[in-house]
């Protein structure tokens, strides 16, 4: 089957041999790969090991394929919201987060989401279309290309916590996986690529049975089954306890613990009782706990709790097993974890963030959320954090 037109980023070498044809020699299907995985050129023409007649013939063949920027807004803690422009037209949102010699890029797995949790602004966006593995890739081939990311990939996590549900694009994403871990192409090691799911069980328990494939966290957010049916509608088809005993079933690497991320909700599911239940849940698990204070937005109908409030979720889960709070990043730039959702252009001009790269001083929300930001963070300076908590 012929492949041409498609595009180079997301073809592993079998692809790209079936693309050149039989004309060219299999060595040149591997130095394409190596110049786009591990060399991450963004312009095939730069690859100067090819004959002129072969890099001609991939111009004007074969898109790239590494997504273009079409917007950026820039955090005032560093991290950076990237609206990705794809070959039809659509877009996609990444974020990148810096934290000193190590940084995290979170990818999206689709465009929007269909699954309808009800503290995440991507939500409500509904579902346009899943992603292609090689727009999954592009996504950390741009972020790499944008911040000079050449060397060291161990460095860099990428966690799937962006739009879309990962589990539910499940073989473009175990793709993706592939080529990112690919020792010979950009080599991110496996236990630094994470993936996030609203509880998908037959999706975990096919997931579980890849050669190559991320860690996983479940997003939890509930403590009992009819608490997770109101804020996360999924929990209707794949109940609670069901989920947890797949989780029981899933079958770790020696190296992995599970992931539960918990989104405190103000009043709602943030009490000591929570706390207490969410122990009991996750007993006899291999499990860590990602704490993360609801981070606000539009439309969304909940609070952030207190830092009291959040540290003593905290330290009771803690008593049973590790238990951090993830430190809010970007929320100056709606790039925080649930708040990725396209503004539309008249949500842009309320939130300054039309018009090119948004700064602080031109974009009205800075002021509120950094401040809130700053607020929340040294109201928990006694708590005992990490970020990120990725391995
Ligand atoms: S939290 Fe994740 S799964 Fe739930 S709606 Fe948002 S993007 Fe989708």
């Amino acid at each position: 089957m012929s492949v041409v037109g498609q595009a180079l980023v997301g073809m592993e070498l079998v692809d790209l041999q079936a693309a050149l044809g039989q004309a060219e020699p299999s060595f040149r299907a591997r130095q394409i790969y190596d110049a786009i995985y591990r060399r991450r050129v963004t312009d095939l023409t730069a690859i100067s090991n090819l004959p002129k007649n072969l890099r001609a013939r991939l111009a004007e063949e074969f898109p790239l394929g590494v997504p273009q920027v079409e917007q950026r807004y820039d955090s005032v803690d560093g991290t950076r919201r990237y609206l990705l422009r794809l070959s039809d037209g659509k877009t996609v949102e990444t974020v990148w987060m810096p934290e000193g010699e190590r940084s995290t890029i979170c990818i999206s797995s689709q465009i929007g989401c269909p699954v309808d949790c009800k503290f995440c602004l991507t939500a409500l966006m509904g579902l346009e279309r899943g992603l292609s593995a090689g727009e999954i890739v592009g996504q950390v081939l741009r972020i790499a290309a944008e911040n000079n990311l050449a060397a060291n990939p161990g460095r860099v996590n990428v966690v799937m916590m962006g739009q879309g549900e990962p589990l539910l694009n499940l073989p473009n994403v175990i793709k993706a996986t592939r080529l990112l871990t690919d020792p010979a192409g950009i080599a991110i090691p496996t236990r630094r690529i994470t993936l996030s799911t609203s509880g998908i069980i037959p999706k975990i328990e096919e997931l579980g049975r890849e050669p190559v494939r991320p860690k996983l966290a479940v997003s939890l957010n509930a403590s009992t089954e009819e608490q997770r049916r109101e804020l996360m509608p999924i929990t209707r088809k794949y109940h609670l306890k069901d989920l947890i005993e797949a989780c029981r079933a899933y079958p770790l690497r020696p190296w992995e613990k599970l992931t539960f991320e918990y989104v405190l909700l103000g009043g709602v599911n943030d009490t000591d009782a929570d706390a207490r239940r969410v122990v009991r849940l996750l007993a006899r698990l291999n499990a860590k706990v990602n704490l993360i204070a609801l981070n606000p937005g539009p439309g969304i109908p909940f609070e952030t709790p207190g830092a009291a409030r959040v540290a003593s979720f905290q330290a009771i889960v803690k008593g049973s097993m590790p238990c951090f709070v993830r430190k809010p990043r970007g929320l100056d730039v709606y790039a925080a974890c649930g708040q990725l959702k396209r503004m539309e252009s008249k949500e842009k001009t309320h939130l300054g963030l039309g018009r090119g790269v948004a700064s602080p001083s031109t974009n009205p929300m800075t002021h509120f959320t950094a401040s809130r930001y700053m607020a929340w963070m040294s109201g928990r300076s006694h708590t005992s954090s990490r970020w990120p908590n990725v391995e």
